[in-house]
């Protein structure tokens, strides 16, 4: 069997007394695109932040990652090569994340491995080639005519396609959307999750997207992973997510708010 992209086993996290999460295990292969759902206060956001290390005291709290094969949490010698896999590791929020006085075309230049990178950014020193490469990026999400536009000019649905161009500059391998359409107008939500399916299928990069839309999450995802208060409540292919299930997980939430 090949290596799983995530493989998190027995992942518990608190934050003082509040256990937010439960033991949590769960594998994704390379290629797959998963809905990772749950009612609001679940636990979704910090799982995501904790498979790449975001969230302090990781250590402590028991339980390991390994993103593309590799410990996440590895210390010593390790820990140079841990840092390079989270780099190999997109992350997509739902606040853009943009530095808003920068151009379109900027931002996606400091997507790039290493921070070396990001202080040529600060110079504005940039290679031919890596403008070529983020100007490609930038087609790829529609947006190659406002390259010199400030990031803070753009709508929203226009902020979330330059941090996508980041993160294919960023060339990763796996991508890890927090809730990336949550801001956004229906129109705008669409052409988001289509770019990042259209990712997905071409590139075979793996994703993990949070959303709380079931529909979208079936129309985009073959397989979810469901949280309720922090515990792996469903992970199996989409389509098995009954109606029962979904207001169980829901608690009697209305389906159709969903
Ligand atoms: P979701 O993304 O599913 O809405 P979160 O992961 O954001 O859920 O939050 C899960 C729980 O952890 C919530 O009860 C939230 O209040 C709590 N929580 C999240 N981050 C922190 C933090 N930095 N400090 C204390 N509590 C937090
Ligand atoms: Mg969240």
């Amino acid at each position: 069997m090949s290596i799983p992209t995530i493989n998190a086993e027995g992942l518990n996290k608190s934050f003082g007394h509040r256990q937010v999460l439960n033991d949590i295990s769960f594998r994704v292969a390379t290629g797959e695109m998963v809905a990772l759902i749950g009612p609001s206060g679940s636990g979704k956001s910090t799982l995501l932040r904790h498979l790449v290390g975001l969230t302090c005291g990781n250590r402590t709290q028991g339980g390991r990652v390994s993103l593309m094969g590799r410990e996440v949490q590895a210390s010593g010698r390790l820990r140079r090569a841990a840092r390079i896999e989270r780099c190999r590791t997109g992350y997509i929020f739902q606040q853009f994340n943009l530095v808003g006085r920068l151009s379109v075309l900027t931002n996606v230049l400091v997507g790039q491995l290493g921070s070396m990178s990001r202080l040529r950014a600060l110079c504005g020193r940039f290679t031919d080639q890596e403008r070529q490469r983020a100007r490609a990026c930038l087609a790829r999400v529609g947006l190659e005519e406002l390259i010199d536009q400030r990031a803070n000019t753009l709508s929203g649905g226009q902020m979330q396609r330059v941090a996508i161009a980041r993160v294919l500059m960023q060339d990763a391998e796996l991508i890890l959307a927090d809730e990336p359409i949550a801001s956004l107008d229906p129109r705008s939500a669409r052409e988001v999750m289509e770019i990042l399916s259209r990712i997905h299928a071409e590139d075979g990069r793996t994703v993990v997207v949070t959303l709380h839309q079931v529909d979208i999450a079936r129309r985009y995802c073959h397989r979810a992973v469901a949280l309720k208060d922090g515990r792996l409540y469903f992970d199996g292919p989409i389509n098995e997510l009954t109606d029962e299930r979904l207001q169980a997980l829901y608690e009697n939430a209305d389906l159709d708010e969903l």
